[in-house]
């Protein structure tokens, strides 16, 4: 059999090229197939490193905190009939001078010619004192579960608040009044309104909606301690509560800050337009753990809409590089916003490519079946989901 092509890098060069993905999300799966599929003629090796061997499908995660089953979608079986190496790890540490990963805590290594950082963000607790301790979050499998089977203890009448009033904040209060018609829940947002990004027709769609299901809105209300029972706000109120849930937006895992990477304020990797490190050029980032920009210069939206195009995208840039030739920028553009309220109901705000909304909405079933279909769609394109796999929660 002839050998396979050489590669060229800045070393020269090549024989083998480790290519190693940390992050198996939206992005990190799609880059790391795109990645073995463009260079399957080359010598190379991908490698796709997760926490879990599942597909964690995030944008249903309310909806296991509200007490409903989700499919469980095994990575091995995605990756079958790919060369890509699955390993299951928690990376606990990046050294860019070694260039090596280091997984659990007695640490396997792992090194890499060229490294995708694909983890994902998680809920900003640290935001104000006591939210790490007593707030509940939905940005994570086990934290769902932990406010499922908190929500499950709460006698009837009891209270929900959910403080956070973007696209996870609605949906969650509203799939928890949904499932939980016996339970009070209530929005706490800082911001004057609701539904900033929408058009008109999607704000009053979205507030009937969620007085229909009972979810009481409390605007310009700004959370300074979240405590066991409640929480107090800086006009000096104090809100009871049976179960605080914090969903005020998203920040990257500390691991690339503390592995020197340039980084901004929410811990996002800052990348150029190709995705590559601006501080380490061997590296690239993407989806939720990426500071991009999408066309047009606006910052890049935390959403599948911007993790998949970036997994291809990368996926495109470092298989040029690696057979010499320079690849454009990754396009990042908008198309939509989603929003699920309970199953039966949603907004769908169709947007210009750099988010600002158009008059165009979707409102009720339609957009519900119109949501269901765009995250259904996004596992079979990707092929996450393998029948049998058995459920989650
Ligand atoms: C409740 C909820 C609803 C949402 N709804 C929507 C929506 O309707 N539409 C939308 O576009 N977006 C939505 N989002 C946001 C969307 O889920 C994220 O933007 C998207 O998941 C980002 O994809 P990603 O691949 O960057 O990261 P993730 O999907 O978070 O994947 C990151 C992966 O990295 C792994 N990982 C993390 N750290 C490590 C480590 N140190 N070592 C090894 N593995 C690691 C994780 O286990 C995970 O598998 C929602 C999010 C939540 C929480």
């Amino acid at each position: 059999m002839a050998p396979k092509p050489s590669l060229v890098t800045e070393e020269g060069p090549f024989m083998s090229h480790r290519l190693v993905v940390v992050g198996a999300g939206y992005a990190g799966l799609s880059a790391a197939k795109r990645l073995a599929r463009r260079l399957h003629r080359h010598d190379v090796t991908v490698t796709l490193i997760n926490a879990s061997v599942r597909f964690v499908e995030r944008v249903r995660l309310h909806q296991l905190a509200a007490g409903q089953r989700l499919a469980t979608l095994s990575l091995r079986q995605q990756l079958s009939g790919t060369p890509v190496e699955l390993v299951v790890g928690q990376v606990t540490a990046i050294d860019t001078t070694a260039r090596t990963v280091w997984i659990g805590d007695e640490p396997r290594v792992i090194g890499y010619d060229t490294l995708v950082y694909a983890v994902g963000s998680q809920a900003r607790l640290d935001d104000v004192p006591g939210a790490a301790v007593h707030a509940h979050a939905v940005a994570g499998p086990e934290q769902a579960m932990r406010l499922r089977n908190r929500v499950a203890e709460i006698a009837s009448g009891g209270t929900v608040a959910v403080v956070g009033a973007g696209l996870t904040g609605l949906e969650t209060a509203s799939e928890l009044a949904e499932s939980h018609p016996e339970l009070r829940v209530r929005l706490f947002t800082r911001a004057d309104d609701l539904g900033s990004g929408l058009a008109p027709r999607g704000r009053t769609h979205l507030r009937r909606a969620l007085d229909r299901l009972g979810v009481s809105i409390h605007p310009q209300t700004v959370v300074t301690t979240v405590r066991e029972d409640g929480f107090d706000t800086r006009d000096g109120r104090t809100f009871a509560a049976d179960a605080v849930v914090w969903t005020t937006g998203f920040r990257a895992p500390d691991l690339a800050r503390e592995a020197g990477f340039a980084t901004d304020q929410r811990g996002r990797m800052l990348v150029d337009t190709t995705l590559r490190s601006i501080s380490h050029p061997e590296v690239y980032a993407v989806g939720d753990a990426a500071a991009g920009v999408a066309v047009s210069g606006v910052p890049s939206r935390m959403s599948c809409q911007t993790a998949l195009p970036m997994g291809r995208g990368v996926a495109d840039v470092v298989a040029a590089r690696l057979t010499g030739r320079e690849p454009g920028p990754v396009r990042i553009g908008y198309v939509f916003t989603n929003i699920s309220l309970g199953r039966r109901d949603g907004v769908v705000q169709f947007t210009h490519a750099d988010d600002r909304p158009r008059r165009f909405v979707l409102t009720g079933r339609v957009a519900a079946a119109f949501k269901e279909a765009v995250v259904r769609g996004t596992v079979r394109a990707g092929r996450h989901a393998e029948p049998g796999n058995g459920e989650l929660g």
